[in-house]
């Protein structure tokens, strides 16, 4: 997937603002500044918003990812941050052309099986309102795709999901003929389970012993990584020989 780096990338904020298709926040800056938080350039002119002794007051949890020292708020992060962005829509990923679900499992099925054009934006806030765009880095590519979960920074490597699920789909099924009751793992889409991301070990010893295959499937199944078990909650079920049948993306911004 090319990418045009002749004009600047936009930051995470402007990117997703555009996308949601509300208007930046402030007045005219007097001179060139620089976001605090998306760490936007600005330049004279752009709308920006005066950083106050109670911009990052007590209630504003996130300190430690302001990296870099910071003139003002800029228009776009200033507009994201109301309701809307903190909790109505932070389940989602926004490209160019809008902002898309991403909440249930059809949403995070259509992300992986036809995953939006670089560059975009993808959030998955599993708590109460949060700020969750404009710290979470641009994904630049469609084969390892980058997700904010929570506090995490989610690195999902598409073709080792869809093979997962192949693997994922033999191993249950031979477990139905060996007799094996339940599934091979237990993925557990918040991550706040300490089984997420570990095979049974019956079912690994099993399966590994009955067959080359069976031993390549374990294999590629211990292979992921938290963020590849978390598509795999979501997608694990789905026919990858039927295309017809995957869900499609749904575009909730602008509305
Ligand atoms: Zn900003």
């Amino acid at each position: 997937m090319q990418i045009d780096f002749s004009t600047p990338l936009p930051t995470s904020s402007q990117l997703f603002r555009r996308a949601a298709g509300i208007d930046p926040q402030g007045s005219p800056a007097p001179r060139d500044c620089k976001c605090a938080m998306c760490a936007a350039q600005l330049k004279a002119g752009d709308p920006v918003n005066a950083i106050g002794k109670d911009t990052f007051g007590e209630s504003f949890n996130n300190k430690l990812d302001i990296h870099e020292a910071g003139d003002v708020l800029c228009g776009d992060c200033a507009a994201l941050w109301q309701r809307d962005f903190l909790m109505k829509y932070s389940k989602t990923y926004a490209t160019p052309s809008g902002v898309f679900k991403l909440a249930s499992n059809e949403d995070i099925q259509a992300f992986i099986l036809t995953p939006p054009r670089p560059p975009f934006v993808a959030v998955y806030n599993t708590r109460q309102q949060q700020h969750m765009i404009w710290r979470t880095p641009l994904c630049l590519s469609n084969e390892v795709l980058i997700v904010r979960l929570d506090d995490e920074i989610l690195h999902i490597d598409r073709d080792k999901v869809l093979r997962a699920v192949s693997a994922w789909q033999r191993t249950l099924a031979r477990m139905k003929e060996l007799g094996f009751k339940g599934l091979p793992a237990y993925p557990e889409r918040t991550l706040s389970s300490r089984a997420t991301g570990s095979i049974r070990d019956d079912v690994a010893e099993r399966i590994s012993g009955d067959s080359e295959a069976g031993a390549r499937d374990i294999e590629t199944l211990r292979s992921l990584r938290v963020g590849e078990w978390w598509a795999m909650c979501a997608i694990n079920k789905v026919d990858l020989d039927s295309p017809a049948s995957w869900p499609l993306p749904v575009k909730l911004l602008p509305a």
